[in-house]
């Protein structure tokens, strides 16, 4: 851990767009440090523009709500879906939210405190709720939501199926992944062990299966989900994709 500052959160590949705003509280501050470190990086063969990206995307965070910007892109993910321009913090106290069956898988970010507060919220987390057979009934949530915890998961498409199953028609799913945007999605089966985090504390928590790249789209799509969306408040640092169960809300 270094290099904390502050500073404002801009496109990396367009800073005169001016700064953003964080869609979980609205504030307009942020806080940097590095998060990366040898051994991932060379695990992960990430150039030195990768190295910059991923570490905005995983070290770049509100002053005000600590959110980071994975937590920030699926915030905006969730905006998209409510038809809503307003902070996650805000839009928790509306009807448009309140009325909504959510499902939380492992802790997205930092979004878990304002959607702890919705009436319809289901929380569940590895080993007790498993991404590959979850203990859910069919055609139950309208959202459902995960934060870097595919590419944790043995069987990504297999646990994105499940993800469509316990949605209503019409719901959605909306999840990050660490993305490398300029190559494509790699199996980590047969090469060294690789972990984000601490591999000591939760081994099988935190051991990378898959390390996903630009064709990270086609996983929903392989999953039987019919529509993709993807947003980025900042690209490629913060991209949160959204994926519909038919017919389309
Ligand atoms: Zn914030």
């Amino acid at each position: 851990m270094s290099s904390v500052s502050t500073s404002s959160l801009g496109n990396d590949h367009a800073p005169d767009r001016g700064a953003a705003l964080c869609t979980v509280c609205g504030s307009a501050t942020f806080t940097s440090r590095t998060v990366l470190w040898e051994r991932l990086i060379s695990e992960w063969q990430l150039s030195p523009n990768e190295i910059v990206y991923v570490n905005h995307q995983q070290g770049t965070s509100c002053t005000t709500c600590n959110s980071n910007l994975r937590s920030i892109a699926l915030a905006s993910a969730i905006q998209i879906i409510t038809h809503s321009t307003c902070p996650l913090r805000d839009l928790v106290s509306l009807d448009v939210m309140q009325s909504l069956k959510i499902l939380e898988i492992n802790e997205a970010g930092n979004l878990s405190p304002y959607l702890r507060s919705l009436h319809g919220y289901t929380f569940g987390a590895y080993p007790e709720v498993d991404m590959h057979d979850m203990p859910f009934e069919s055609n139950t949530f309208d959202i459902v939501i995960h934060s870097d915890t595919l590419e944790h998961v043995a069987h990504p498409v297999r646990a994105l199926a499940e993800c469509h199953r316990v949605l209503r028609p019409g719901g959605a799913l909306c999840f990050t992944v660490p993305i490398i945007v300029g190559r494509m999605t790699r199996n980590r089966t047969g090469l060294p062990r690789s972990y984000h985090g601490n591999e000591q504390a939760c081994p099988d928590d935190y051991l990378v299966h898959t390390e996903f790249g630009a064709d990270i789209w086609t996983y929903p799509l392989q999953a039987g989900f019919k529509r993709i969306e993807m947003v980025a408040p900042v690209y490629p640092a913060a991209i949160a994709l959204i994926a519909r169960k038919e017919p389309a809300i």
